[in-house]
């Protein structure tokens, strides 16, 4: 079966790629393991989420469905303390500065939709085996029920499966960044009032974790904890037991879960941030999760999947008009990527830093409020030098990872 471009994954990244090119008037295809409504984690959008799904025509449909509001997040010391909420509303004034706290199954079922309106061929139940080399390039994906699917160009968003860069080898680990998370799903536990109703918290444990905290609709929290292995594990390696076990070392989650009842399972996830070592190769362009996975402290799984979908979805639409699908014509792609990862990756290790504080920093550097504020709602493609020339005396920060560079023909011949 022959494309203009194959996407395999329809979760954000790869939904919002299939979307643009099918609007572009391509002939894609989208190949998705599961049948769409399926659960996934990730609940908690950050404000520019907004730009993409305005670009896809679902701005409206976000304004009126039951999604709650988020106007802000804000933080909990261990001993239950609460931050001033930070209020996106003060710093943006746009319709983005308020987002929402999703349903995944319903939220990315949303956007497949639209992918599938603007002409997307959408195959659910349908898992890629493996990609088709042929000389040193992509020509296609292999089934493991459906057969062979040939294009010029496939997008891979496989998600944490992340297909290309397991099967090559491509995974780049964050040294410092391998926690675990358990979450799980409470029902009628408390929310905060008016504004803060739909806030997103973020409730510190002791030994650099922290719980979220993520009001949903229909009376449910989705609560998670987010630590070292050695930390959680110490004791027990039963998750409901650690759960039980941490909501006591925060007075704020103990009392907001108090009135609520634990429903569902524990789940637990690890292998925590990585990239990939190339964002393409000749015939292939790696987007979401599929390229690279940071911690989600501050919410920026689905913005970078649906940023990079996007982006995605562009560059091959322009490789399809050039007729040229090497691999160097995405460096840029995975250059504006790699810029937009690594700001969020420096603040996530700020986070993670036990002598640093937001506050102190701020009061110390009051001119850079607004450098950091566009970091933390998604404005992330921009100069950030000034903000990290001055937040490394405050913070240990990373030097940045090898990662993200195209699959050039003459490294492939070298191998
Ligand atoms: C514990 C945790 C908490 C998080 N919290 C947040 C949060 O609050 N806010 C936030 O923005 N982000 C959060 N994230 C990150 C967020 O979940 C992801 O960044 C986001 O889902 C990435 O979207 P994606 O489209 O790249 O991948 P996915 O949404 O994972 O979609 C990938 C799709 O590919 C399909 N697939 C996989 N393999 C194959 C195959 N071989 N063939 C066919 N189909 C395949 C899968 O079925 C899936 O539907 C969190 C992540 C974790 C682990």
């Amino acid at each position: 079966m022959n494309f203009d471009a194959i996407v395999i994954g329809g979760g954000p990244a790869g939904a919002t790629a299939a979307a643009v090119l099918a609007e572009k008037g391509r002939r894609v295809v989208l190949l998705e393991r599961e049948k769409f409504p399926r659960y996934h984690i990730g609940e908690s959008l950050m404000p520019y989420c907004y730009f993409p799904l305005e670009r896809l025509g679902l701005a409206d449909a976000m304004k009126s469905s039951h999604f709650p509001k988020k106007y802000s997040v804000q933080f909990v010391n261990t001993s239950g303390k609460v931050s001033q909420p930070f209020y996106f509303f003060q710093h943006l004034q746009h319709d983005a500065s308020t987002t929402w706290q999703v349903v995944r199954s319903e939220f990315d079922a949303m956007i497949l939709d639209k992918a599938r309106a603007n002409g997307a061929e959408i195959r659910e139940e349908t898992t890629a085996r493996e990609l088709i080399w042929e000389n040193g390039a992509v020509a296609g994906v292999r089934t493991e029920n459906a057969g062979e699917f040939r294009a010029p160009i496939t997008i891979d968003a496989t998600g944490r499966d992340a297909l290309a860069v397991t099967r090559n080898g491509w995974k780049v680990r964050d040294p410092y960044l391998n926690k675990i998370a358990i979450w799980t799903y409470y029902r009628g536990a408390a929310r905060d009032e008016g504004l803060d109703e739909g806030a997103t918290t973020v409730a510190y444990l002791p030994e650099r974790g922290w719980f979220w905290y993520i009001p949903l609709p229909d009376n449910i929290i989705s609560v998670g904890i987010v630590a070292e292995k050695e930390y959680l594990y110490r004791d027990t390696r039963d998750p409901a037991e650690i759960f039980e076990r941490e909501i006591g070392a925060n007075p704020w989650i103990q009392e907001h879960l108090a009135p609520g009842q634990q429903f569902g399972r524990y789940w637990v996830t690890g292998e925590y941030s990585y990239r990939s070592q190339h964002c393409a190769a000749d015939g292939l362009i790696l987007a979401g999760d599929a390229f690279a996975f940071l911690d989600p402290v501050f919410s920026s799984g689905v913005f970078l999947a649906l940023r990079s979908g996007e982006l995605a979805g562009e560059a091959a639409d322009r490789a399809l008009a050039a007729g040229d699908f090497t691999a160097a014509q995405f460096a840029p792609y995975g250059e504006q990527l790699r810029t937009g990862l690594e700001a969020m990756r420096k603040l996530v290790y700020a986070f993670y830093d036990k002598e640093f504080s937001f506050r102190d920093f701020l009061m110390a550097n009051p001119a850079l409020k607004g450098d950091l504020t566009d970091c933390l709602i998604g404005n992330l493609f921009r100069d950030f030098d000034p903000l990290f020339g001055a937040l490394k005396d405050f913070a240990t920060l990373p030097a940045p990872l090898a990662h993200g560079t195209p699959l050039l023909a003459a490294q492939l011949t070298e191998r």
